[in-house]
């Protein structure tokens, strides 16, 4: 049960992981496309999408494994709110925006082509996004919308697809963030495996992650959650966690990274009073052997099991003490926009009147 109740350790830049080889073909010379081979290919790509002519589509891949990888895409991309398939240099950018999302988010793939300029080897950068991997649905929600692998039971994509609008309107009413649409979209990887590789991160720590925020090449971050580790009831707070740092667009922040997991949790919590609970609990018991003398410190917010589960609560405790001193609207103008708005005066000592 530590997945279950454990909050993501740290939000996602999603890169600089190595990349995941997940489809080539025994063809013999295959090479990168110059630019200008990449640029018609995504035009032939997208062309045919639109025009729902599928053999013109299927023609775009090399034969054997490489056809199969052409079949599942023309199906995963006609099921999915594809916007664009855009060459970015040598590389492909799969563009997809769910309803109401002001800008859609690429995801790019390294592509391989053979001598005739089909397509002989595709690989997510860093990240493989789930559509490359499985075969997918597309729900779309009232403002976003949640893709999931078609081995994630309907039940259960049904029941994270309403969480995310009830959360999508909870941080909504409790955020002012400019520059948000008010979407939020999920991806729903059937297992840990598949959650690893849609992160980019190792399987042990994928497998311990309930949720997690992954940066976009362009446009808004997805939501990756681990639908083998969250109670049901645990959904919309989750994603409201989440919710927050899409909103904030957290990843790579400069504000510290106890006031961003903090508001998240601060948030995030109103939806879910086990965790709220669980969270008083676990402060009393820090507490219980003395008031810590500093801010929750990025390691020890990144610490597995009860101790990052502690710290998340810490952090919590920090940024309500901000919000009842200086006020919400100050509080979150500086999270959101820590290099522009001045800081607050002395947070610890705002978090240890708060413990005390
Ligand atoms: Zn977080």
């Amino acid at each position: 049960m530590t997945a279950a109740t454990g909050r993501p350790a740290v939000p996602s830049g999603g890169s600089g992981r190595g990349v995941d080889a997940t489809a080539s073909t025994g063809g013999s010379s295959l090479g990168a496309p110059s630019d200008e081979r990449a640029r018609a290919l995504a035009a032939a790509l997208v062309a045919a999408l639109r025009s729902g002519d599928e053999a013109r589509f299927a023609r775009g891949f090399t034969a054997g494994p490489m056809a199969a990888l052409g079949a599942r895409l023309w199906r995963n991309w006609r099921a999915m709110p594809v916007a664009d398939i855009v060459a970015a240099g040598p590389e492909l950018e799969v563009r997809w925006a769910s309803p109401g999302e002001a800008v859609p988010a690429g995801e790019r793939l390294a592509v391989l082509v053979a001598s005739d300029g089909a397509i002989g080897a595709l690989r997510g950068k860093g990240v493989t996004p789930l559509w490359l991997g499985d075969e997918v649905t597309f729900t779309p929600g009232v403002r976003g919308g949640t893709l999931a692998s078609t081995r994630v039971p309907r039940d259960v994509v049904a029941g994270w697809s309403s969480a995310a609008d009830r959360a999508a309107r909870h941080v909504s009413a409790r955020l002012d963030a400019p520059g948000w649409d008010g979407a939020l979209s999920l991806v729903l990887p059937a297992d840990a495996a598949a959650m690893a590789r849609a992160t980019g991160r190792p399987l042990e720590e994928a497998a311990g992650t309930a949720a997690t925020t992954v940066a976009s090449s362009s446009g808004p971050p997805r939501i990756v959650v681990n639908v083998t580790s969250v109670r049901p009831d645990a959904r919309a707070g989750l994603l409201a966690h989440e919710g927050v740092h899409v909103a904030t667009r957290s990843a790579g922040s400069p504000a510290p990274l106890w006031a961003v997991e903090g508001l998240a949790e601060s948030v995030g919590t109103e939806l879910d009073r086990a965790q709220s609970a669980r969270n008083a609990e676990l402060v009393r018991r820090r507490v219980s052997r003395g008031v810590p003398a500093a801010l929750p410190t990025p390691e020890e917010l990144a610490a597995p099991g009860v101790d990052g589960e502690t710290a998340y609560a810490l952090a919590e405790v920090a940024v309500e003490a901000l919000i009842a001193r200086d006020g919400r609207a100050a509080t979150l103008a500086w999270i959101a926009e820590p290099t522009r708005r001045p800081e607050p005066r002395d947070p610890l000592g705002a978090y240890r009147a708060a413990l005390g």
